[in-house]
């Protein structure tokens, strides 16, 4: 399939692959081009029905409850970024040479399709923790230069309405995630960070090794700059691996001084050794450290990275500071929910894995610590053993609270543990009066599960929500 005009896809067969988020407008777009749109579906319940209805009456066909056959004649599969790459709906793709594109794919390749529109280039962001975040505040700081922008992919507008509605963008913040990168083989961003690196979702990739090739994936073909975080040597890696456009250089960031080529921290002040005239003798102030929220150590790295991308595509240091200061943050990340008898309640329900909790411990000084729920195949110790030395206690909850148990006695058998072991709506309440109840004036109560929710939520905002909740009722009986 070529260039992606839109007389290419008059009567090509096209199955995608899942209906949902991702399926349904890529369905409708696809056949409002012209193509003949297959959607294929694993699941056929009420819900997937509804949608087929819908599809149907447009004049898409939809198989229900088979996923895994590839219709005859298929030339082209564009999938829902979650399905796993072996599937055998992709190996029959692969047996008849057809190619298979995710969401992101699609999004790029129809890039300047719509007469009169600008053609915005991407400004990509991926990473295990810190995506959403450093989206937001690129975006954030593109605004603040004056910049049409949105922040794009994994959050807020849709890549494919971004790039084919009639909203006019000079520039796009997009978050994606290794799934979307997995699925994207053309996309050339104008620069791309990849923040850190650490096992998550390897069920899906396979292997540590296949899921930070499909990170690497983002510095691709990039024009400008390539920013990678220094204190996680695999990102630098991959920049190195990355086959780019000539001229297009590595970035670092860090939370030292920073090295020529380098957006580090002096004295509490972000700067930029890489975007300026000599690199080699000067440095260009962007913020305070205090212009970042919240100020904590992960974060400060998330907005170096996201004034690294901003400042390769040319924004003054100015609109750096204006855009960190105008940003705030998602629900459920570091969110300070309030502080009852000298101690401070913070939800971070979002660090669902160890390398975000760790992170999020490392921001406080002496915590009662709030963990578990689903492990994902994960291990405790590493995190358990950086960060023993600032715990007051402990209070355990969901189905793996086990496995954080045990590695507490191994590596941390002095600090006091509470383990509960329901389920219920009222075991969150429980959790946070434990942890009233351990902490002392001058400590963090700090909800960073380390886990996914689902045991006992129905996502991690449910979970942020009931710890919000807790925190209310303690403060109101206090
Ligand atoms: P993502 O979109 O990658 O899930 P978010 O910005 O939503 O990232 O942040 C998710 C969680 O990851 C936060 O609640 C915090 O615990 C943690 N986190 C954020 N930034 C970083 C970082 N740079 N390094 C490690 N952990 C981080």
């Amino acid at each position: 399939m070529g260039s992606g005009q839109v007389t290419d896809w008059q009567g090509k067969h096209v199955t995608v692959a899942g209906l949902g988020v991702s399926g349904v407008p890529a369905a409708k777009v696809l056949h409002g081009l012209g193509a003949r749109v297959t959607v294929v579906n694993d699941g056929d319940d009420a819900r997937a029905r509804e949608q087929a209805a819908a599809l149907e009456a447009l004049g898409v066909t939809v198989r229900l409850g088979d996923g895994a056959t590839l219709p005859e004649g298929t030339e082209l599969v564009v999938t829902a970024p979650g399905w796993q790459p072996d599937k055998p709906l992709f190996l029959a793709a692969e047996r008849a040479g057809v190619p298979v594109w995710g969401d992101v794919e699609l999004a790029w390749r129809l890039r300047g399709t719509v007469p009169g529109k600008p053609v915005a280039p991407w400004l990509c962001v991926t990473g295990t923790n810190g995506k959403t975040t450093t989206t937001q505040m690129l975006a954030s700081i593109l605004r603040a230069a004056g910049l049409r922008t949105a922040a794009v992919g994994n959050i807020g507008v849709s890549l494919l309405d971004a790039v084919l509605g009639e909203e006019p963008y000079d520039v796009l913040a997009v978050e994606l995630s290794s799934y979307q990168l997995h699925w994207a083989p053309s996309l050339r961003a104008h620069s791309a960070a990849v923040l850190n690196l650490a096992p998550d979702h390897l069920d899906w990739h396979g292997s540590m090794e296949a899921y930070a090739r499909d990170k690497g994936r983002v510095y691709e073909g990039n024009q400008v700059a390539c920013v990678y975080n220094v204190a996680d040597k695999a990102t630098e890696d991959l920049v190195r691996e990355a086959d780019v456009e000539e001229g297009c250089r590595a970035i670092g960031f860090t939370l030292g001084t920073p090295g020529p080529s380098q957006l580090g921290v002096v004295e509490g002040i972000l700067v930029d050794r890489a975007f300026v005239e000599n690199r080699r003798e000067s440095a260009q102030e962007l913020a305070e450290v205090s212009d970042v929220n919240p100020p904590a150590p992960h974060n400060i790295a998330n907005a170096l990275a996201a004034a690294a991308l901003a400042r390769a595509f040319g924004v003054p240091p100015q609109a750096v500071r204006d855009g960190l200061r105008a940003f705030t943050p998602d629900a459920h990340r570091i969110a300070h929910v309030a502080d009852v008898d000298g101690v401070a309640y913070v939800d971070d329900s979002k660090a669902t894995n160890t390398h975000a909790a760790e992170a999020s411990l490392a921001a406080y000084g002496s915590i009662v610590w709030i963990a578990g729920g689903l492990a994902k195949g994960a291990t405790f110790d590493e995190l358990v053993a950086r960060s023993a030395g600032r715990l007051r206690g402990v209070v355990l909850i969901g189905a793996d609270r086990a496995l954080i148990r045990e590695a507490l006695a191994r590596h941390a058998p002095e600090v006091p543990v509470v383990d509960l072991d329901r389920t219920d709506t009222g075991a969150m309440l429980q959790a946070v009066q434990e942890a009233a109840r351990l902490a002392q004036p001058g400590d963090t109560v700090l909800l960073a599960p380390a886990c996914a929710s689902m045991d006992m939520f129905a996502n991690y905002n449910k979970r942020g929500d009931a710890f919000a909740e807790a925190v209310r009722e303690l403060g109101a009986g206090a």
